[in-house]
């Protein structure tokens, strides 16, 4: 079967199409459209089966890729999907989200001179497949076991913690504030990138396969850290960051100037069927409006392209660096491009204005000036330059650090960094109380999805040791 791959020689990088930009603006689906069986092998075979694959030395989870693209080309999919859910908990969603372009496909070696191998697209293709025959299965524990371990956040850390360790055979319970699974993945994400039920189906499997889903539960609120430790005999805190970033701009607090992530998740329950009074109120709503969003990042490429598909009047990105200095991904800007979303590169807020409610944003022009230790070059007002943004919803979306866990938790043992995430042992994932772990965006920073199961996968292990070296007893003292 070797002379079906190595064909990037013979044939092109074809992406999955996309759904034309008029389409989109009007409806929340998603954008990239499934690739047929025949395109999916005919992409798989252009890999080259390098010796020393790059792409899977990128890929956060180490995906087995040249394996699972070549078992694609022959059209063994079942044997594909297996590989690809050995290493990964939620293929078809990485597929969908992961910024590919800097991760697996940006390092494929035939990126240079031929386009990388569509890798993200296979992924998806595969493991969607796998849905549709009914091979995705819930976890099935060989043996029960009598321990259990609590997990605080049902976002990707979490839910891929509690489903190796409900295959290991342990009790899981997971904890959440909100009353949906999948942190941001059902909170954050916009449909049109990943839509709501591909992560539902997943909760459902995991409810069929044993994990118990204790929702609309803040742990530090409803329960305490130390209830939770005598209940069980190891908890894994992967709560994610939610603390929003803010800017010291006069008119700040106008109405009409809203966090990023308020006005995504009011638009993502309305999406889910929810009763949502703050975007029925029009508050949340960018329906007819002037919207600005200020950032570059994802959650600002997010924030564009849902006020697009809410039918606003204009909507404008307001980013101090340029195109090419911008955090968010290409593709995603390359995207919201098409949807009409307009780009002040170089230029910041310098004031919101309005009488009771925001009309508007003063922008100041920058330039790039000198590097700073970190190489980056420094942003520099131009004087002078001043222009006007007319706008009734503006939109703050500037990034997001942790809360203040061990104030949230009464737990002042838990010990923080610098930029204030959990401070864990490296090696055993435990932070300084026995038997508290943690994992994904709580201990690395505003993070990736990818990186949450492959940590939320790492703790799991790591609970695992632990609880086996402790025997077999029942639970865990609060200490
Ligand atoms: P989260 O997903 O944040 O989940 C944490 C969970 O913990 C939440 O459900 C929360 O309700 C719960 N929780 C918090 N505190 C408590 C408490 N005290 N008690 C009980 N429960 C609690 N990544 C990508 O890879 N691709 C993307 O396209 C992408 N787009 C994004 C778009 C937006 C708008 C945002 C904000 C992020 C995006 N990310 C993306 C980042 C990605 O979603 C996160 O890195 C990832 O979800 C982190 O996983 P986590 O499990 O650590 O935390
Ligand atoms: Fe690429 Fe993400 Fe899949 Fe890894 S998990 S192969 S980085 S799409
Ligand atoms: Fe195939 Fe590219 Fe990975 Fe090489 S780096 S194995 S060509 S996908």
């Amino acid at each position: 079967m070797a002379e079906k791959m190595l064909q990037f020689v013979r044939l092109q990088q074809r992406q999955p199409d996309k759904r034309d930009a008029g389409a989109r603006r009007a409806d929340w689906a998603e954008v990239y459209q499934p690739f047929a069986q025949e395109a999916a092998a005919t992409q798989a075979s252009r890999c080259s089966q390098c010796g020393v694959p790059f792409c899977q030395v990128h890929c956060p989870l180490n995906n087995n890729i040249p394996d699972w693209l070549k078992l694609t080309a022959e059209g063994r999919l079942e044997e594909a999907y297996e590989i690809a859910a050995a290493t990964n908990t939620f293929p078809e969603i990485c597929g969908r989200v992961c910024p590919q372009d800097r991760l697996c496909e940006g390092n494929c070696v035939i990126e240079k001179g031929f386009d990388s191998v569509t890798i993200g697209a296979v992924e998806k293709y595969i493991t969607d497949t796998a849905w549709e025959k009914g091979w995705v299965k819930p976890p099935m524990p060989v043996r029960e076991r009598a321990q259990s371990v609590g997990i605080i956040g049902a976002g990707p850390a979490g839910m891929a913690a509690a489903e190796r360790l409900r295959t290991m055979g342990y009790q899981v319970t997971i904890y959440d504030r909100h009353d949906r699974a999948g942190g941001l993945m059902i909170y954050g994400i916009p449909n049109f990138k990943l839509e709501k039920d591909i992560v539902q189906r997943r909760q459902q499997q995991y409810a069929e396969g044993g994990i118990v889903f204790s929702m609309n539960v803040a742990i530090g609120q409803d329960i305490t850290l130390d209830a939770l430790r005598a209940k069980h005999d190891a908890v894994l805190i992967a709560t994610g960051v939610y603390k929003a970033r803010d800017i010291d701009n006069p008119g700040g607090d106008l109405p009409g100037v809203v966090p990023a992530l308020d006005y995504l998740i009011a638009s993502n329950r309305k999406g889910l069927g929810d009763s949502v009074p703050e975007f029925d109120s029009g508050a949340l709503d960018a329906a007819d409006k002037h919207v600005v969003v200020v950032g570059g990042g994802d959650t600002a490429m997010d924030c564009v392209r849902t006020a697009v598909r809410q039918g606003a009047a204009s909507v404008t990105c307001l980013y101090r660096r340029d195109k090419t200095n911008m955090p968010g991904s290409m593709r995603e800007v390359k995207n919201a491009e098409e949807e009409g979303v307009r780009f002040e590169w170089l230029a910041g807020p310098e004031a919101f204005f309005g009488e009771d409610k925001v009309q508007g944003v003063r922008a100041q022009r920058m330039h790039l000036g000198l590097p700073d230790a970190t190489g980056r070059q420094q942003v520099e007002p131009i004087p002078g330059a001043l222009f006007n943004l007319q706008a009734e919803l503006v939109i703050k979306a500037l990034g997001f650090d942790p809360e203040d866990l061990p104030a949230a938790f009464g737990e002042p043992a838990l010990s923080v960094t610098r930029w204030g995430t959990l401070k864990v042992d490296y090696r055993t994932m435990m932070t300084p109380l026995p038997g508290v772990f943690a994992a994904g965006d709580i201990v690395r920073g505003a993070s990736l999805v990818v990186w949450g199961i492959r940590d939320g996968r790492d703790a799991a292990d790591q609970i695992h040791s632990f609880i086996q070296a402790r025997g077999e007893s029942p639970a865990i003292a609060a200490e």
